[in-house]
């Protein structure tokens, strides 16, 4: 299987870099990137999992419902993106669920940041996919955690993926950057090695985000964002399936692992 994730959240980047954006400006980026997402998921016939946080949810309840009546998962991505209390796990499940009208099975930290393990099992979850098992300077280094699957606390613990050996993550920038054929080949033995991919995005990828005056982002990650961007996954999506690979949502991933 093929885990397609997108982190639906407030766009606060640009406030990383020294810019202010409205929270109307950063729920609109995410909601036309998500309109653009779900198009191309439809279009290519397959489903996937939308880690929500309960601000965007609140405000923007009719993409939620969306998402879900085309078939796609919804897991928390916290209350708020850019403040963190851990009352917010269970908080935001319930009101994703409240919206959805689903019930909520997985998380995803907001930054790929450390989360109690005991915390996420106390509020309910039952898979948590907040680790990249790499080291980014500047971040983090999960450098000696499991590149697959494992249990912590019996919540099931699905890192996203990076490759063998180097563990070269498969993550969102890497899509901007490498040649596609490059991110193809990094696929395929990871998939190898693995059994399955775990991989994330946000929507505002698949808006332009080169507009220094507006966003101040840098040229690393505006590099091939908004049309381009939805080019690029679209491509690799039509290899996926042209390979044989079944994308999937995590908790049907998250339930094969668990039945087994
Ligand atoms: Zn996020």
């Amino acid at each position: 299987m093929i885990l397609l994730g997108f982190d639906i959240e407030e766009f606060d980047l640009p406030m990383e870099h020294g810019k202010t954006l409205s929270i109307a400006d950063q729920l609109t980026i995410s909601t036309k990137g998500t309109l653009s997402i779900l198009a191309m998921l439809k279009a290519a016939n397959i489903k996937a999992t939308f880690y929500c946080t309960a601000k965007y949810a609140i405000c923007q309840p009719h993409i939620i419902k969306k998402i879900v009546s085309e078939g796609h998962e919804i897991a928390s991505h916290g209350y708020y993106h850019s403040h963190f209390i851990p009352e917010h796990l269970a908080q935001s499940k319930k009101i994703l669920e409240n919206l959805s009208g689903n019930n909520v099975f997985g998380y995803r930290m907001a930054r790929m940041m450390p989360v109690d393990e005991s915390e996420i099992k106390r509020a309910g979850y039952l898979y948590n996919s907040s680790i990249n098992p790499t080291w980014l300077p500047g971040r983090y280094n999960n450098w000696r955690k499991s590149r697959i699957w494992f249990f912590d606390r019996s919540v099931l613990q699905l890192p996203v993926s990076v490759s063998p050996l180097i563990r070269f993550p498969l993550f969102w920038l890497s899509f901007h950057h490498l040649p596609m054929f490059v991110i193809k080949w990094l696929s395929i033995l990871t998939y190898r090695k693995d059994g399955y991919l775990n991989l994330y995005f946000h929507p505002w990828e698949f808006e332009d985000l080169n507009y220094p005056e507006k966003y101040g982002l840098p040229s690393y990650i505006v590099k091939n964002s908004g049309e381009k961007f939805i080019k690029r996954i679209t491509n690799y999506i039509e290899w996926g399936k042209s390979k044989g690979y079944n994308f999937a949502k995590s908790i049907d991933f998250a339930q094969s692992v668990i039945s087994d």
